[in-house]
């Protein structure tokens, strides 16, 4: 059976001489693996469609034994990412966290136009790595499932404060009247009217306006401790390739 999907290539392993596997995160199958026969011999049609951060229609045949490439065209590529050795291993980052975290046979194709937007953020180069790294993790995980409710403390439904408190592992905000720290053992974010802000408009914005704000630096930073904490605390493990991406920036 043949199926025609967009997707982005976030890995590829190469198999003997000139084949190779691809991780392909799709619009109409989530994640899938992709056998390309043949796309490293020279003068492969296919070559420039299956590199790494490609994005393409795919044309894939699917068999018992898995997917198989039949063509590809290319719509844009996102390959301008490896100029920077910081850029790849975020890009790396995201990809580790996609791979666990998307199921296969299901639509994605909202999270894969933003997964597409932000690779090529990271391609551009004109917004911090930080502010990119903080977005991608809270959207992407309120996207499949994780979605923190940041609308209203849990407990008086007050919209702001001066201060608010956020719990990651709850994904749930109190106001500082209501927050009562013997009562929630786990660890707490502070959040003022910025931060709450940006969070909020992380989460709860139109796709194309993601990429729309910036924050000073010290925001980025604060905002970028919660961020991490939420997703490594809802998806309950560590990624390798987030302890190579700040080891990089040490
Ligand atoms: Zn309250």
């Amino acid at each position: 059976m043949l199926i025609t999907l967009k997707g982005l290539v976030i890995g590829q392993r190469i198999i003997g001489e000139n084949s190779c596997f691809l991780d392909i995160f799709t619009d109409k199958l989530g994640m899938i693996e992709v056998m390309a026969h043949g796309v490293k011999k020279i003068g492969s049609k296919n070559s420039s469609a299956c590199s790494l951060f490609s994005h393409c229609v795919f044309c894939v045949s699917r068999s018992s034994r898995g997917y198989t490439l039949n063509s590809a065209e290319l719509i844009c590529s996102f390959h301008g990412i490896s100029s920077s050795i910081e850029a790849l291993s975020l890009a790396a980052y995201f990809a580790e966290v996609i791979k666990y975290c998307a199921t296969s046979e299901e639509n994605h194709e909202e999270q894969l136009r933003f997964v597409c937007m932000t690779y090529y953020q990271l391609q551009k180069g004109k917004l911090s790595l930080s502010l990119i790294k903080s977005v991608f993790e809270l959207r992407f995980l309120s996207r499949i499932g994780f979605m923190p409710d940041l609308r209203a403390c849990r407990e008086c439904i007050c919209y702001s404060h001066d201060r608010m408190y956020f719990l990651p592992l709850e994904g749930v905000i109190y106001c500082v009247d209501c927050f009562d720290e013997e009562r929630f053992e786990q660890n707490s974010f502070v959040l003022d009217n910025t931060l709450l802000h940006a969070m909020r408009y992380i989460v709860y914005s139109d796709t194309e306006k993601l990429y729309n704000f910036r924050l000073s630096e010290k925001y980025e930073r604060l905002l970028g401790a919660v961020t991490e904490y939420y997703l490594l605390a809802q998806l309950n493990r560590g990624f390798k390739t987030l302890e190579y991406y700040k080891n990089i920036l040490l």
